[in-house]
């Protein structure tokens, strides 16, 4: 039975956006027979976690009796002081993925319609569909973000604009100033979501994650995680920065100890570990930067201009001249060779594979291997 026939043969009935969700798929974990894989498949750090997140997060399990602090108290101010934000105005969640579930259901329903760009990360129409609204797909320019057709979309039924800057799956960004247009161009009462998971990769002049935009307005939200750079995927830990109204429906809506213990504890000691920050940062821009020369100089595409990731353009599927190279036969001769990369055809991009910076070693294979199968 497929999933639709299992919703159909219960006599429970679910709510009409749900029969409409395809559940995420996230990146595979191992190949079948292979000894040793090599992970680039979900963007989750190339340096693991700091040592001191992991100390902190075994010295936890003397005190996992007792509940957490509900209000994530200790990592907040941590926060605010280490980004010169209003601790107040932090909110924490199990992974940004919680943080932008909760504003679908604090801000959409049925019937609301939920902005999203063409290529962009595939929570964002899974959280409208939870909650009945009406996810559309903004068309992008160039892979790239279009503030004009997402306004052009913006109708009286649009409650929310959600915008990775990065985005995922592309690594492509919109400047500040572009930012400002489009929060500029919305109405008060369609609230702009700043995805900003990869912000803390980003070192260009033009880029802002967002934080004075959501002190400047009543309607702009930025969401950020520990998945990424600070890689702690497995602890589940994100957070957002609101508005005093925004925060305030949040903590009504959020279970009361959404974060766990250990969570909080890891988190509070990756932020505190700058050495390890500053590690991770210049060795995934040296490897991004390498790896992506190489992947150009063997003529292939490269759209992507910042992250932890690089979007990768193969000879076209439909193209019958394609040699045998396309985006699928590349994934199964990285696969032959233990590597996992991660296939686009989700994100309508059936022609690319993503692949994110991890070791040296591990680029270094990537990119022997990609050598070897257009040779
Ligand atoms: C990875 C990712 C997230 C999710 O992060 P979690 O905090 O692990 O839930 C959110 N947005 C984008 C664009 C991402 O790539």
């Amino acid at each position: 039975m497929n999933g639709k026939d299992n919703l159909l043969a219960s006599p429970l009935r679910p709510h009409s956006g749900i029969a409409g969700i395809s559940p995420y798929v996230g990146g595979d974990s191992a190949i079948d027979g292979a000894r040793k894989t090599i992970r680039l498949a979900s963007n989750e750090g190339a340096l693991g976690p700091s040592p001191k997140a992991m100390a902190a997060y075994r010295a936890e399990a003397e005190n996992i009796h007792r509940y957490p602090d509900g209000g994530c108290t200790e990592l907040r101010n941590a926060l605010g002081e280490k980004y010169g934000l209003d601790a107040g105005r932090i909110v924490c969640g199990a992974g940004s993925d919680e943080l932008l579930d909760l504003l679908a259901r604090a801000y959409a329903g049925p019937g609301d319609d939920v902005l999203y760009t063409e290529h962009g990360f595939l929570m964002y129409p899974i959280a409208a569909r939870c909650v009945g609204a009406t996810p559309v797909a903004v068309p992008e320019t160039d892979l790239h973000a279009d503030v004009d057709a997402l306004l052009e979309n913006v109708t009286a039924k649009t409650r929310i604009v959600f915008l990775a800057n990065p985005n995922n799956p592309t690594g492509t960004y919109l400047p500040e100033t572009e930012l400002k247009r489009l929060r500029g161009g919305l109405p008060d009462n369609v609230l702009l979501v700043i995805d900003a998971a990869y912000a803390e990769y980003v070192e260009r002049a033009d880029y802002d994650a967002g934080a004075a935009m959501v002190e400047g307005n009543e309607n702009v939200v930025m969401t950020r995680t520990f998945s990424k750079l600070f890689a702690l995927g497995g602890m589940r830990l994100g957070w957002a920065y609101c508005p005093a109204a925004v925060v305030d429906v949040l903590n009504r809506l959020r279970g009361p100890f959404n974060v766990n213990s250990a969570a909080q504890a890891a988190g509070l000691a990756a932020l505190g570990d700058g050495d390890f920050i500053d590690r991770v940062r210049s060795h995934t821009a040296r490897w991004y930067d390498w790896t992506k020369q190489q992947l150009l100089d063997l003529g292939l595409e490269v759209p992507s201009q910042v992250g932890n990731f690089l979007l990768v353009r193969f000879p076209r599927q439909s193209d019958p001249d394609n040699g045998g190279r396309d985006s699928a036969a590349a994934n199964a001769f990285l696969r032959s060779r233990g590597i996992i990369v991660r296939p686009m055809a989700a994100y309508g991009l059936p022609d690319c594979l993503r692949i994110t910076i991890g070791r040296e070693d591990e680029m270094r294979a990537v990119v022997d291997a990609l050598g070897d199968f257009l040779e």
